[in-house]
């Protein structure tokens, strides 16, 4: 075990690990440590909204896992391995969660844990610095840029009139009072650039010194005394170090939390003896139950002043990243134009909520897509 001992470690400096860091940091004096095994979210392609395909493609700052082979064949599957997990990686789309949801979580958790919708709700608005919706539904002074698109391009225009015609009605607001309709994306954006939950609560409390954040270590396990949580064992480069903690928080994501979990003796005990981890707690469901939503991408080719190809490649590349840095508003108005709208609906009449969205982007042709004529 090291010398160095703190009040509260915080595993995975995600979504989660953030707002807990943020949260502790401004209301406790405890010391306060965030161990993420990612580097540090200096690399420019995390910040310009463009670079996030580019990053993806390239599987940079992910954690490449594929699934279990789904119907005989094995999909990628890709989370945020770098400061700000996820939000430093992902579509940028701040689509808020389901009343249902939280409701079915309040139900579940009783009077030990508060994740009733109105209390959610609240949340959302606390946090939110909306750039354009002034109402009760929003807040404008919060630490989380959301923004909407200045104007969006003719392709855009002609996708918002198709989902109407397809029989969507028209929701300027899908974070409002109803989340059905084709709107507008909102997006996790400040001046153009990506507002992850790093940028948002993590960099002042580390800037100042507040928050201690340790780069590319991997939390191996939890160290357990007795049924007590007292450190965790990380990985870094060839070394193995082990410190000291009061309490320990896992927020390393959907899948790591449960794996680091297991592998401190904490879950089914099959499984675990399976492995000869020792058991600490026989906990059912610790590894299981996972949901996420599939994507399903149907590409269709653009021609013409429609078209994005022009933007993407080549010269036209290099005056679109020349935009970006020169031009202030003209870049946020850039990515997005290219980012909307959304549609969301509800697919069966037994269901009473949203089950499924339809997102309108444009990419750069790739070499593997298929190339499916597009009508009009
Ligand atoms: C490609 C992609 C696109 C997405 N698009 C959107 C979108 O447009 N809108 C939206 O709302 N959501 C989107 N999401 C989902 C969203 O990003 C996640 O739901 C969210 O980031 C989850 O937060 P989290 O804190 O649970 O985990 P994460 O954000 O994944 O954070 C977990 C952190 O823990 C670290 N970690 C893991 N294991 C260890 C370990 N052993 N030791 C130390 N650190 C560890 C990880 O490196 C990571 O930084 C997208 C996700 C992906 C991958």
């Amino acid at each position: 075990m090291s010398d160095k001992q703190y009040d509260v470690i915080i595993v995975g400096s995600g979504a989660a690990g953030c707002v807990v860091a943020d949260y502790l940091a401004r209301h406790t004096d405890k010391s306060i440590a965030v161990i993420e095994a990612g580097p540090m979210d200096r690399n420019p392609m995390i910040h310009i909204p463009a670079g996030y395909s580019k990053m993806l493609a390239k599987d940079t700052n992910v954690w490449a896992y594929n699934t279990v082979p789904v119907n005989g064949q094995e999909r990628r599957y890709r989370m945020g391995k770098v400061v700000g997990g996820g939000t430093s990686v992902n579509a940028m789309c701040y689509v808020r969660g389901q009343k249902q949801d939280f409701d079915a979580w309040q139900e579940a958790v009783g009077d030990s844990g508060d994740w009733s919708w109105e209390t959610m709700r609240q949340t959302y608005i606390e946090q939110e610095r909306n750039d354009t919706f002034h109402n009760a539904h929003h807040g404008i002074d919060g630490p989380l840029s959301v923004e909407l698109p200045q104007g969006i391009n003719e392709l855009n225009q002609r996708c918002m009139k198709a989902f109407q015609e397809y029989g969507l009605d028209y929701n300027a607001d899908y974070n409002g009072a109803r989340q059905t309709g084709v709107s507008p994306v909102q997006s996790n954006t400040d001046k153009g650039k990506r507002a992850s939950a790093a940028v948002a609560y993590l960099h002042p409390h580390v800037d100042s010194g507040r928050v201690t954040l340790l780069t590319s270590r991997t939390v191996s396990k939890v160290l357990i005394e007795g049924k007590r949580a007292v450190g965790v064992e990380l990985h870094w480069g060839s070394r193995v170090e082990a410190i000291r903690a009061d309490l320990v928080i896992l927020s390393a994501g959907a899948v790591q939390s449960p794996k680091i979990l297991m592998h401190s003796g904490v879950g089914p005990r099959a499984q675990l003896e399976e492995f000869g981890i020792p058991v600490i707690a026989d906990l059912q469901g610790v590894g299981e139950n996972l949901h996420d939503h599939p994507i399903i991408p149907i590409a269709a080719f653009v021609k013409g002043k429609m078209g994005y190809q022009a933007a993407a490649q080549g010269v036209g590349m290099l005056a679109s990243g020349m935009r970006y840095f020169v031009t202030g508003m003209a870049r946020l108005r850039a990515m997005a134009s290219r980012r909307c709208p959304i549609g969301t609906r509800i697919t069966s009449p037994t269901k009473s909520r949203p089950s499924n969205a339809i997102m309108s982007r444009s990419f750069r042709r790739m070499a593997s897509t298929r190339r499916v004529p597009a009508r009009g």
